[in-house]
């Protein structure tokens, strides 16, 4: 079993943002030679999240407007009085901050609708992405 790992940096340019980052991680199971086994794509950050979904213009649109219905961006938050952030850390807590994808014959597996996204609450910034292929 061999394990291989690496860290991209992602920007994003919003406060709250979705961005597609399924390129990085098809690079990188490239890269990694691994052929059969997974990736683990991880934020190490606390106002930041992933998930998997379609990429259109208008269910971006609707993604920000859950965001918004489940945690609103002015809403009345303890944290805010030292921070001003707390909106983004609540986002986080209900969204994965990893996720892992199955690696079969050297190609990333994952649906026809299936992008990777990184979700940014607390832009902008600059994101640690890091991804860890596991196998052989
Ligand atoms: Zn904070």
């Amino acid at each position: 079993m061999r394990v291989v790992t690496k860290e991209v940096t992602v920007q994003s340019r919003k406060r709250r943002e979705v961005i597609n980052v399924t390129s990085h991680v098809e690079e990188f199971v490239r890269e990694s030679g691994i052929k059969n086994g997974m990736v683990l794509v991880f934020l190490p950050h606390a106002t930041s999240a992933l998930f998997a979904n379609e990429d259109e213009p208008r269910v971006r649109r609707d993604y920000e407007n859950l965001f918004e219905r489940l945690v609103p961006a002015d809403g009345n938050y303890f944290h805010n009085e030292i921070d001003n952030n707390a909106d983004a850390h609540l986002l986080t807590t209900i969204f994965k901050q990893f996720y892992v994808l199955p690696i079969v014959n050297g190609e990333l597996i994952r649906g026809t609708w299936q992008e990777v996204f990184l979700a940014e609450f607390d832009g902008p910034r600059n994101r640690r992405m890091v991804l860890v292929a596991i196998g052989e």
